[in-house]
């Protein structure tokens, strides 16, 4: 079977992983704070606070912005659900855009219509690696003084005009998820230029902790979203390498676009000049005439692992019961969620594997 994914671990983390676990020192500590460090350096920022789920990091953004039941916060309708379910869990309203059809990140032409005097924030998504329209948000952003954290969880060093995402908004969010380019198992980190937000962070990630003069307080109803010093390692290892990851991931997405780009029955992913895509997923659209879950199921047959993109989030029962949403409103989410089609990416993919890859989806649909 040629996987989807397959995490990309190298030997030297590995065992870097096994020293700390020989050390005793299991929590957070040196290597998280290490790991924090390179991240700021990586992504050029003065904050990083290392969580243990890009959900987590998702979730102490909200909380560390204030965010609370009768605020709303726009969300795009096309994601992993986390990015509304985090919005639910602080008891605000997720109010969902549809997307475009090029990026599958949210649409900003759609934006304004949906903000009301509740509004207090929009978590924009970098869908599948690929930056979203960041101009016109921080332009919305300014116009109606709303927050912006962005949901960076799979694209860690995607770049819109040469700056990497995660750093526009008053929070960036990202994921070490094993489906993600780098990974710790599970983990995530949320990054600022905002010290006192930062601050916050820390104190809400440790039970609401605050050491002064050196002595412990407990200064709000925090949480434990701590990462382990064992995972750390492996991210800080990674990281390491992630320029050669990314440069991989790119050359795979352009051999499949020479094979699929002439496919009238195939939409590949568009390439934006001002962005940099980082194809954490490579996702393309099949036409209405093909059915997608039996393509699925059928390139499974023939050993090749594929699946859906994202959902949409008005068609998961979940949200459409309690908010009473009609796929009609969401088109292009509905159309992404059911004709998109990821195919596999990764360390483990060769010039053969997309060979075999392309010609049975060109023979299967
Ligand atoms: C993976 C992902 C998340 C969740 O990250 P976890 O580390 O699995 O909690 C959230 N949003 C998006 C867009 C993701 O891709």
């Amino acid at each position: 079977m040629i996987k989807l994914a397959r995490p990309y671990i190298p030997e030297k983390a590995i065992e870097k992983a096994a020293e700390v676990l020989r050390s005793g020192n299991l929590v957070q500590g040196k290597y998280v704070k290490e790991f924090e460090n390179s991240i700021c350096n990586y992504l050029k920022i003065k904050n990083a606070v290392v969580v243990s789920s890009g959900t987590a990091a998702l979730h102490l953004s909200l909380l560390a912005l204030g965010i609370k039941r009768g605020d709303e916060v726009i969300v795009p309708a096309f994601t992993f659900p986390a990015t509304a379910n985090v919005v639910e869990l602080v008891g605000a309203k997720p109010v969902f855009v549809d997307i475009n059809l090029s990026d599958f990140c949210i649409d900003t032409a759609k934006i304004e219509e949906k903000i009301t005097s509740k509004t207090k924030a929009i978590i924009p998504v970098h869908e599948f690696g690929q930056s979203a329209k960041l101009d016109d948000i921080m332009n919305i952003a300014q116009k109606y003084n709303l927050k912006i954290i962005e949901d960076a969880a799979c694209a860690l060093g995607a770049e819109f005009e040469h700056q990497k995402v995660g750093t526009f908004g008053e929070l960036g969010c990202f994921s070490f998820h094993p489906r993600k380019a780098i990974t710790t198992g599970e983990g995530g980190v949320i990054v600022t230029n905002n010290d006192k937000l930062a601050e916050k962070l820390k104190i809400l990630r440790n039970h609401g902790i605050s050491y002064k003069d050196g002595k412990v307080d407990f200064v709000e109803a925090g949480l434990n979203y701590r990462m382990t010093d064992f995972q750390a390692v492996l991210g800080i290892e990674q990281l390491l390498e992630i320029d050669n990851i990314i440069e991989q991931r790119i050359k795979i997405a352009n051999l499949y676009n020479e094979k699929l780009s002439s496919i009238d029955k195939i939409k590949i992913p568009h390439n934006f000049k001002n962005r940099k895509a980082v194809y954490q997923t490579y996702h393309i659209l099949v036409n209405d005439v093909i059915n997608r879950d039996n393509l699925i199921m059928k390139l499974k047959e023939n050993g090749i692992e594929t699946n859906l993109g994202a959902q949409a989030l008005p068609c998961l029962t979940y949200y459409k019961n309690k908010y009473n949403l009609k796929e009609r409103d969401f088109p292009n989410a509905v159309k992404a969620y059911k004709q998109g089609l990821t195919l596999p990416m990764g360390d483990h993919i060769n010039n053969e594997n997309i060979n075999v890859i392309t010609e049975k989806l060109i023979i299967d649909y």
